[in-house]
């Protein structure tokens, strides 16, 4: 009662371990997921889809506007986006965190339950990991998943004459952190500039989505990281391939608008802006259709944005060359 809230170090690695085994759910009888050297999983059909990714305090978020639970949680959604962008399932989930000895017990727990919840809602779980000390927090976390034998998408794929489609919208994501950074959701903000916050802090990986475009046939695929004409970039280049992307289908965030202005054309952002994990994909036209209804069953838009073309980048009547530095890293040196 009273005095300054609790650290980890008042805790001790042990104490650490064991709360955070107390969060990772029941396991399987025939699986081991922490409390032995290394975690025992049965392997599930198919093939499997290994990726890892790195959230480094400072670098890749801020305390100022970032909570525990916000941080865990992105760490495991980030790579869950790259498994959906491979049309895999997510399955089991290892962390590696390191964090200086004063970081207070609340961000500790927060950090764990934002790992475990990100995980469950991509049908998959945290099933062991590491803790170090560090200057500064960061959270490294290895995703396995697994997909039909021989089905993966690939980056490379494309085809000229292919639709390229997008799920979703975009730019809600960079405009939720112009909103974060300046301050608007101090107090609540409005509902809109929240879901923008929320697009930023707690993306929503596009799992099942991906799973079907694995199954309908998507001859390419990839998760929107770095922004829109970066991601399609790297699509097109893995295939050979050009394109003529035309700018007025391309999807905007609805919210965006609750900027009014502040974040600068709702277009450019959603042509740059980058970590709103929507699929970027190219289709036989023949089958956009389809993928149109069955993702609209699922709940989530898909938008014709162009097509696959022999030859140079095209956004409308520019080349991508022309169009100044892409992607997120712009709007990161503001
Ligand atoms: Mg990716």
């Amino acid at each position: 009662v009273g005095g300054s809230p609790q650290t980890v170090s008042d805790l001790g690695e042990e104490a650490l371990v064991e709360r955070i085994v107390a969060r990772l759910g029941p396991q399987p009888p025939d699986e081991v997921w922490a409390g032995d050297d290394a975690a025992l999983l049965r392997a599930p059909p198919g093939d499997l889809v290994l990726t890892t990714d790195v959230l480094v305090e400072g670098l890749d978020f801020s305390w100022s506007w970032c909570s525990g639970v916000d941080v865990g949680w992105k760490a495991v959604a980030v790579n869950a986006s790259d498994l959906a962008a491979m049309g895999a399932r997510p399955r089991h989930a290892v962390a590696a965190l390191s964090l200086p000895a004063s970081t207070p017990l609340e961000r500790f727990d927060g950090l764990v339950e934002g790992m475990t919840e990100a995980a469950a809602a991509a049908g998959a779980a945290v099933v062991g990991g590491d803790l170090s000390g560090a200057r500064e927090v960061s959270l490294s976390v290895a995703l396995l998943g697994s997909c039909e034998p021989g089905r993966a998408v690939r980056r490379a794929g494309a085809r000229p004459g292919e639709a390229i489609c997008v799920t979703g919208s975009l730019g809600g994501a960079a405009g939720g952190l112009v909103a974060l950074r300046a301050g608007l959701l101090e107090g609540g903000g409005d509902p809109a500039l929240r879901r923008l916050a929320a697009r930023q802090l707690r993306p929503r990986p596009r799992i099942e989505e991906g799973v079907l475009l694995a199954a309908l046939g998507a001859s390419s695929m990839i998760d929107v990281s770095d922004g829109l004409l970066a991601d399609l970039a790297r699509l097109m280049r893995a295939g050979g391939t050009g394109c003529a992307v035309e700018p007025e289908l391309v999807p905007v965030d609805p919210d965006l608008s609750a900027l009014a202005g502040r974040a600068g054309d709702p277009r450019a952002l959603a042509a740059t802006g980058g970590e709103d994990f929507e699929l970027l994909f190219t289709i036989d036209p023949a089958r956009a259709g389809a993928a149109r209804s069955e993702l609209a069953r699922a709940g989530t838009a898909v938008t014709r944005i162009g097509v696959v073309a022999e030859g140079g980048l095209r956004f409308g009547e520019r080349e991508f060359e022309t169009m100044g530095e892409l992607g997120w890293e712009h709007l990161r040196k503001r």
